[in-house]
């Protein structure tokens, strides 16, 4: 078939995804990433028609200007994966050189010394190069992005390149003679099969920057925004699953709340702005002080919560004294105040529920407050007491 047909069905169905593109763009214009995918496509679109229209218009647009498109076009389905990764497409710079050079080459090899193998080995270097460093990019994440979506994405990249090297490449191996106003059946193959995984692509990166957008939201709803610590929410998630998983396993943990003493004084005194930079001092500082293995969330205004795992009494009473000293020693808060806490802590009784098992943590620490504050108390309840004099 003639390339002029081939190509003003790519134009048009290229087309049809660049208005897909428009509907996305309107209805989700925060996802990350569309906006560079859709002139990815639009690239892909101009190029074809161009190319289509060689009989009729000047040489100049239908080889330079279309071929600068195909060369441009995939950089930024480069730094759209960049941006939906929220990384630096590193080495945007020498992409942009080689898909210059490129064109140069394309100039050169299409209307000064015309070489079809030439022009193609052109073509699939540099845009093979490009979807080699995209499928880098996503394979190299160290991110948390979720992990199906990227590797997804990546093989899809890398599978382009492969196909672009290998187009390139075959009429050298094979020794073949192509043409390109009438290519062949294995020139058409590429294209089409060039066009596809294109598609499949960018469909996979619109995919993932779905996936990226969710995971971020679903972060943002389980973190707190002062401090960026895990919220209450997150955290009693959390300590239901723990328990469940203690029940099983017959492993003790612990819950340990801990509210600042007089911490209305310090707004009250400094403002409320001192006062928030307090408590991401003090969140910084529980962060340090618990183990890997640990749990830290703020629970409510100037309260913090930590999940004790595989902790009996005497642990976390220990742990508990280690943090209240922590916090007492504390010397570079803002404006030179000094803070202490009052804990409690309660480890778990076989079958107890998340909520009776803060409850006793809670009754603890209204003990550490009526004691005297910066205290920690431990809630014993006859059974543990049995099991620690024992
Ligand atoms: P106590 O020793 O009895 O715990 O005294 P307290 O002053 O710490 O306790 P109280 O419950 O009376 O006051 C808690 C204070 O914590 C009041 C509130 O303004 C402050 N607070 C709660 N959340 C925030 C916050 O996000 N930022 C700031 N700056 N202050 C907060
Ligand atoms: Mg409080
Ligand atoms: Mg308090």
């Amino acid at each position: 078939m003639d390339a002029p047909y081939i190509l003003i069905g790519y134009a048009f169905a290229l087309t049809l995804v660049f208005l897909g593109f428009g509907v996305i763009r309107r209805s989700m214009p925060e996802l990350r990433g569309v906006r560079r995918l859709s002139l990815f496509v639009l690239c892909g679109v101009a190029a074809a028609f161009l190319l289509a229209a060689r009989n009729h218009v000047p040489a100049l647009l239908s080889v330079v200007a279309a071929n600068m498109l195909l060369l441009f076009g995939p950089l930024f389905f480069y730094a759209a994966a960049a941006e939906i990764l929220g990384v630096r497409p590193g080495g945007i710079r020498w992409l942009t050189a080689l898909s210059l050079a490129g064109t140069g080459f394309l100039y050169w090899f299409g209307i000064v010394h015309p070489n079809a193998r030439m022009r193609l080995l052109t073509h699939g270097a540099v845009i093979g190069a490009i979807f080699t460093a995209a499928a880098l990019l996503q394979f190299h994440d160290r991110d948390a992005s979720p992990k199906a979506a990227v590797r997804g994405s990546a093989w899809l990249a890398a599978g382009m390149a492969v196909l672009q090297f290998a187009w390139a490449g075959y009429p050298w191996a094979l020794r073949v003679q192509l043409s390109l106003l009438h290519p062949g059946v294995v020139d058409t193959a590429f294209s089409y099969l060039a066009t596809l995984l294109a598609l499949a692509a960018v469909g996979a990166l619109v995919w993932l920057s779905l996936c990226v957008q969710r995971m971020e939201l679903q972060r943002a709803a389980q973190t707190d925004s002062l401090t960026g610590l895990l919220n209450r929410g997150a955290f009693e998630t959390i300590l239901r699953r723990e328990l469940q998983r203690s029940h099983r396993s017959g492993a003790s943990l612990a819950v340990m709340l801990i509210d600042l003493d007089y911490f209305k004084q310090i707004n009250d005194s400094f403002g409320h702005a001192v006062g928030d930079s307090a408590l991401r001092r003090i969140s910084a500082a529980l962060s340090a002080s618990i183990r890997p293995s640990d749990v830290l969330a703020r629970y409510g205004g100037e309260e913090f919560v930590i999940l004790l795992r595989e902790s009996g009494v005497v642990d976390a009473h220990a742990a508990a004294e280690r943090i209240r000293c922590d916090i007492q020693r504390l010397e570079d808060l803002p404006e030179g105040v000094t803070l202490t806490a009052s804990i409690g802590v309660a480890v778990n009784l076989p079958g107890e529920s998340p909520d009776e098992l803060i409850l006793r943590a809670d009754e603890a620490l209204y003990r550490s407050k009526r004691e005297g504050r910066n205290l920690v108390t431990l809630y014993r309840s006859p059974r543990q007491d049995k099991v620690a004099s024992a």
